[in-house]
């Protein structure tokens, strides 16, 4: 799960990270009051979004009267702000944050990350900062500074000073980024997160460091133990469909193609749409039902496929290991009763109470077309979505 900038911000304060002086808005005019509220003569204006790169496309602008905050909001409020991470859909701007304007003197990258490698949490920084992680990691590669953080022990405060250094920063201003990097790592472990990036950490003009942007991602299988981080959640920057199914306790995948896809496990999931698209087709969407998958839960992932207007066929594939295919059956079943569709749904089960499955599929009366492996369940969703000859051709249930 990710959350916005400003939320960022204040949980990194709460660990010590040092950060300009804002105040978030709703508005344009309570943009313009926030600014007089936070005092001083100059602010800048960010769009809190779910996505970097914000500078470039516009959706940070700096202001020097109420005037132009209120016109800077303006332009930002209720519009979608495309920036090269959003792609060209774009997401709503629907919340500003009011900064006091920082001087900057130096601005330098800082990222803590999972090393999936070392199994580690590593810390990558970098002096040429302002510009994404990838740029600098294309134009500026010798500026990049790595470490791994032995979870044992933690990071500690050596490891910040050496990092420290390797950027070049001043000795007298070493001890403002141990106390930064030591708290992003402590928010970064004691919160769950699965990321932390501040770019820029800048050095301004009165010497101190602050962290001029932050941006937070959470590993969602340690939500249910942060409510506080649950709570940030924000369902007008993520994609319908996908954030239906994880209320839903699934997980959904939105796709270019005509086939909706339910299956179990993002190794099937994969499997399954290498094979249609061997078969000539195209995904639309892969929907993970996960383990020990109930019927109820089965149907609402039916229903939820079904609900995306691309989908033409449905395929469901499901191959029972802790799930049981009567469950899965009986789920299809009722979901497709329900919905009195005309997309046709091809099933293939194996494992766990296959015959009580197929026996459910049986005996529902509805067009349900039957496969016995996955080869000839992409094929036929394939025929099915073409309504080809070959599709024609195959005996209705039951068989
Ligand atoms: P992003 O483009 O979405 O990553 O948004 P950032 O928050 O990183 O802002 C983009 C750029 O705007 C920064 O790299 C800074 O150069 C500039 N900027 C943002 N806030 C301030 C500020 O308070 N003072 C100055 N001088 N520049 C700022
Ligand atoms: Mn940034």
């Amino acid at each position: 799960m990710d959350i916005h900038e400003y939320q960022a911000k204040e949980l990194l304060a709460n660990f010590g990270v040092n950060v300009p002086l804002g105040a978030l808005a709703y508005s344009p005019e309570q943009a313009a009051y926030r600014a007089r509220e936070l005092g001083g003569e100059k602010w800048v204006v960010k769009a809190q979004v779910h996505a970097g790169g914000r500078g470039q496309a516009g959706g940070v602008k700096i202001c020097q009267s109420d005037t132009e905050i209120q016109a800077a909001s303006e332009q930002m409020f209720g519009r979608k702000l495309v920036t090269h991470q959003t792609g060209p859909e774009g997401r709503g701007v629907y919340r500003v944050y009011v900064e006091t304007l920082v001087q900057i003197e130096k601005e330098f990258y800082l990222g803590f990350v999972l090393d999936r490698v070392s199994q580690r949490i590593m810390i990558v920084a970098s002096s040429a900062g302002g510009m994404e992680v990838e740029d600098i990691a294309a134009e500026e590669p010798g500026t990049i500074v790595r470490a791994t953080v032995e979870p044992a022990v933690g990071l500690r405060d050596f490891q910040c000073r050496q990092i420290a250094f390797k950027l070049g920063i001043d000795a007298s201003m070493v001890q403002q980024v141990v106390r930064i990097m030591l708290g992003c790592y402590r928010a970064f472990t004691e919160l769950d997160a699965t990321m932390v990036e501040i770019n820029p950490l800048v050095v301004t003009s009165d010497h101190s460091i602050l962290a001029l942007d932050a941006k937070m991602t959470f590993d969602d299988n340690a939500l249910f133990r942060h409510p506080q981080i649950s709570e940030l959640r924000d369902k007008s920057q993520e994609d319908v469909l996908e954030s239906r199914a994880s209320d839903r306790g699934l997980r959904y995948v939105a796709m270019k193609g005509n086939i909706g896809c339910i299956v179990n496990g993002a190794g099937l999931a994969l499997a399954t749409m290498d094979a249609i698209s061997q078969a000539g087709g195209q995904a639309a969407n892969f929907l993970d039902i996960g383990g020990g998958a109930t019927a109820d839960r089965v149907a609402k992932a039916v229903r939820l496929v079904l609900s995306d207007q691309n989908v033409q066929t449905v395929l469901v594939n499901v191959f029972a290991g802790i799930n049981r295919c009567d469950w899965v059956a009986e789920g299809v079943v009722s979901a497709l009763h329900e919905a009195a569709t005309d997309v046709p749904v091809i099933v293939r089960l194996a494992g766990n109470n296959l015959e009580e499955g197929q026996m459910v599929l049986a005996k529902s009366g509805l067009p349900i077309i039957r496969a016995s492996n996955l080869k000839e369940a992409a094929e036929r969703a394939v025929s099915a979505w073409r309504n080809d000859a070959a599709f024609r051709a195959l005996p209705v249930l039951p068989t």
